[in-house]
């Protein structure tokens, strides 16, 4: 197997890394302290990171981005990761990256033109619009209760969503909505396009949470009350809303795992430099046994997270759809990353609690990624129904004493 990346991608690292530590992160240490990025500040970095020609480097260049191969493209998801501030620089930051994905690989050439190209040049944001409360879709999105009807050219919509990213902030929700109740759901639901401000679409609030950091991101709550939009809003066809939600989520979580993988070797090399530099007992943190394992433990399964990541990246672009990796890459680096930033908070002591160092947003952060792109338990589900799907049972018969 082949795991390194091509010299293409590490010269967009490099690249990355330099945008990220000389322009990014001084940015983001004058931020210090519960003060949010605006969008001035975001515009200015994006300005800086297209004189770099990094600007939106996974999308093609008709739609204004840089036509860089998927596999190429992960390592600078990576060193985004690096500052909560670098995603939305670079535009590869979620969930408009997964929304422009969706509109490049199903939209028609009017939408792409009306809601994709806005999107790539940082004119729009986007929601994805798929969690519901209560009986509706969450962790078993089938369970999914909002409905689309068709009434002449107009699909009228009708439900309640929760945690829609960007929600208040958004120029248009794309719409996961049940078209067919007849049909199982996996073939009776379609995305449909909804912007913002269409008669009886209602964004409820934004719902407080934790991780409410630099960037200002927003979870909404929105509610569908005969929400009419014209017939050519349907994005892909008819019924193919779980099949196209799985071809952006497939890619989504390993740019997720990156980002978040940037994140946490960001966090360990603060509480590298902090604990060689902070003496405790007689010598240097860093020169005690415990802090030095608990950074090699955390340094590894860091290194194997992005080693299955790339794997998994390998398959997809061979076409494959690779269902079992990427949940392995998705639930295996959610805690890699949690407990390395837990840890590099730890060895920071009250500096690491304290918001002067960068620790204490990526602990808030970090926390969301065992539950959102699918929980934990989800992704288990899925791992272990391919191990079980053939359980050779003459095994027993191999052992001479069962
Ligand atoms: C910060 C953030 C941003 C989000 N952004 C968006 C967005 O933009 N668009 C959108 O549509 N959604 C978004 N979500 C929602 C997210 O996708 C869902 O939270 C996720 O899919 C889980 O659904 P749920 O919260 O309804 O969990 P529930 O369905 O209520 O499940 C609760 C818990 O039950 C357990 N569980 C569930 N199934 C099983 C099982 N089979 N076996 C064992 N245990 C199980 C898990 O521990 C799970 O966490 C966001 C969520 C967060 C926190």
């Amino acid at each position: 197997m082949e795991y390194h990346d091509s010299e293409r991608a590490e010269e967009l690292a490099e690249k990355t890394r330099a945008f990220v530590d000389e322009v990014v992160i001084p940015k983001e240490r004058e931020m210090t302290g519960g003060t949010k990025a605006d969008a001035e500040t975001i515009a200015e970095l994006r300005e800086e990171a297209q004189s770099r020609d990094l600007y939106a480097p996974q999308i093609s260049e008709e739609y204004g981005g840089m036509g860089v191969a998927f596999r190429d493209v992960l390592p600078v998801f990576e060193e985004a990761g690096r500052s909560l501030l670098a995603p939305p620089a670079l535009r590869v930051d979620a969930p408009d990256e997964g929304n422009m994905h969706t509109l490049e690989i199903a939209g028609t050439e009017e939408q792409k033109d009306e809601w994709l190209r806005p999107l790539v040049a940082g004119e729009y944001r986007s929601a994805f619009s798929m969690t519901e409360p209560r009986q509706g879709g969450g962790a078993d999105p089938k369970m999914v209760k909002t409905t689309a009807e068709k009434d002449g050219d107009e699909w009228v919509l009708n439900g309640h969503k929760w945690w829609i990213t960007n929600g208040s902030t958004a120029e248009f929700f794309i719409t996961l909505a049940r078209t067919d109740m007849d049909s199982h759901p996996y073939e009776g639901c379609s995305l449909i396009i909804v912007p913002k401000g269409t008669d009886g679409l209602e964004v409820e609030r934004d719902i407080p949470h934790i991780g409410d950091d630099i960037t200002s991101m927003v979870h909404s709550e929105v509610r569908y009350d005969d929400v009419r939009v014209p017939a050519e809003n349907l994005l892909g066809g008819e019924g193919e809303g779980f099949t196209i939600a799985q071809k952006r989520l497939a890619p989504a979580r390993l740019t997720h795992c990156m980002r978040y993988s940037g994140m946490a070797g960001r966090a360990l090399d603060v509480a590298k430099a902090y604990t060689s530099d902070r003496e405790a007992f007689g010598s240097p943190v860093a020169d005690w046994q415990g802090p030095r394992f608990d950074i090699a433990e955390a340094e590894t399964n860091l290194h194997a997270a992005r080693v299955m990541v790339r794997h998994a990246a390998r398959q997809v672009t061979e076409g494959k759809q690779a269902r079992t990796e990427i949940s392995m890459c998705k639930f295996f680096t959610a805690n890699v990353v949690q407990n390395a930033i837990d840890t590099a908070l730890q060895l920071c002591g009250a500096s690491g609690v304290g918001k002067d160092l960068p620790i204490a947003d990526f602990y808030e952060n970090v926390r969301q990624f065992r539950i959102v792109d699918g929980p934990d338990e989800v992704h288990k589900r899925v791992i272990a129904r391919a191990a079980f799907e053939d359980v050779d049972e003459s095994e027993l018969d191999r052992l001479p004493t069962f």
